[in-house]
């Protein structure tokens, strides 16, 4: 468990780089706190649950907050933290869009003597001072181990050989679909190696595009036409829709089992429809709670508690960190992702 004294920082300094002392900001409970969400595209959460999330987090501390979404645009994302630690923010949070507008986001908050806070995605070689996210190689794991389940549940007729898997990777400029990948690659990988499973098409989506990944689908169902796709590892419920859509157009959904990951909405209908293996539910009100958490210490100038502390791999140094724990989602499972309040039983039950 790592703890760090953050009282009285506002008397400490910080060394901005070029040898130049820069004081800390915050610790006094003055200021505030800003939120840059990275798009409203790749993923449901970031234009409704984290913001409201977090929203309820400060507010039930009495902290201000300001949260904002770059909606996609990197040049939007490197504004809102100009701006913001232009306008007296004592701590940044937030979940990258890409690794540049990242890093020039935290270089500039770290100059500024702005405490960061890297919000479940990691901004390599930035060196934010927290990171808060999920168990991401884990996730990944769950995704492979779905798919695994969900094929053995599927009955093969003799003489079709092995089932052969496509992959929408997500976006390769997010860290964490790295993390994806080398969990679901840990559990597949020895199925393609013992040859009970074969490798297919494998591509990752830029900026976790689902009308990209739908036009990336399309090829790859084309091009393996008369070997067949028997099961899609999609790292999104977004992806994983994108694949559906184009299964659905050829009377194929609920014939191959297709992951995701989010719990969105549409993500758990077509769980529910059969349409997809699995999900992979984070609850997100965690996350958001000990983002919250961190940033109100340091704004109060109390004592941060985190609870790990992860490698980055480029520049190899460790950011404390509070890791949270990823629940796989089955057509059996939809319930408890209602009971946990994320989302509601009309909104998923609506159209059944
Ligand atoms: C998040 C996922 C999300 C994806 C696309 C990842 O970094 O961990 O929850 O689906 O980005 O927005």
């Amino acid at each position: 468990v790592g703890m760090l004294t953050m009282s009285g920082l506002a008397a400490c300094t910080d060394d901005d780089g070029d040898g130049t002392k820069v004081p800390v900001r915050g610790g006094d409970g003055t200021g505030k706190v800003g939120v840059i969400m990275p798009d409203t595209t790749s993923s449901q959460r970031w234009g409704s649950d984290d913001p409201r999330l977090l929203k309820a987090a400060f507010d039930a501390a009495g902290v201000p907050v300001d949260i904002q979404n770059a909606q996609g645009d990197p040049a939007n994302f490197q504004r809102i933290g100009d701006r913001m630690i232009a306008e007296g923010a004592t701590v940044l949070i937030t979940a990258n869009l890409d690794p540049a507008s990242g890093k020039y986001v935290l270089d500039k908050a770290k100059a500024a003597g702005v405490r960061t806070i890297d919000y479940d995605r990691l901004t390599l070689n930035a060196g934010a001072n927290f990171y808060v996210s999920f168990d991401n190689v884990k996730v990944g794991e769950l995704q492979g181990q779905g798919l695994v389940r969900c094929l053995s549940e599927q009955k093969r007729k003799a003489g079709e050989g092995p089932p052969r898997i496509a992959y929408l990777n997500g976006s390769l400029s997010d860290n964490n679909a790295r993390l994806f990948m080398q969990g679901y690659n840990s559990v597949l990988q020895p199925k393609y190696d013992d040859g009970s499973y074969l490798k297919g098409p494998d591509q990752s989506v830029d900026k976790w595009d689902p009308k990209l990944g739908r036009s990336i689908f399309l090829e790859m169902y084309d091009q393996f036409k008369d070997q067949g796709i028997d099961g899609v590892l999609a790292a999104n419920d977004g992806l994983g829709g994108a694949a559906i859509s184009v299964l659905r157009e050829r009377g194929l959904n609920g014939r191959v089992p297709v992951t995701g990951q989010d719990a969105e909405t549409q993500g758990l209908q077509n769980v529910l429809a059969g349409d997809q293996c699995m999900t992979v539910y984070k609850p997100i009100k965690k996350e958001a709670d000990a983002a919250a958490r961190l940033a109100i210490a340091i704004f109060k100038g109390q004592q941060v508690k985190t609870t790990e502390s992860v490698k980055d791999p480029e520049s190899a140094a460790y950011v404390p960190a509070v890791l949270l724990e990823p629940i796989a989602i089955f057509k059996e499972d939809v319930g408890k992702v209602i009971k946990d309040g994320f989302v509601s039983k009309k909104a998923v039950c609506a159209g059944r």
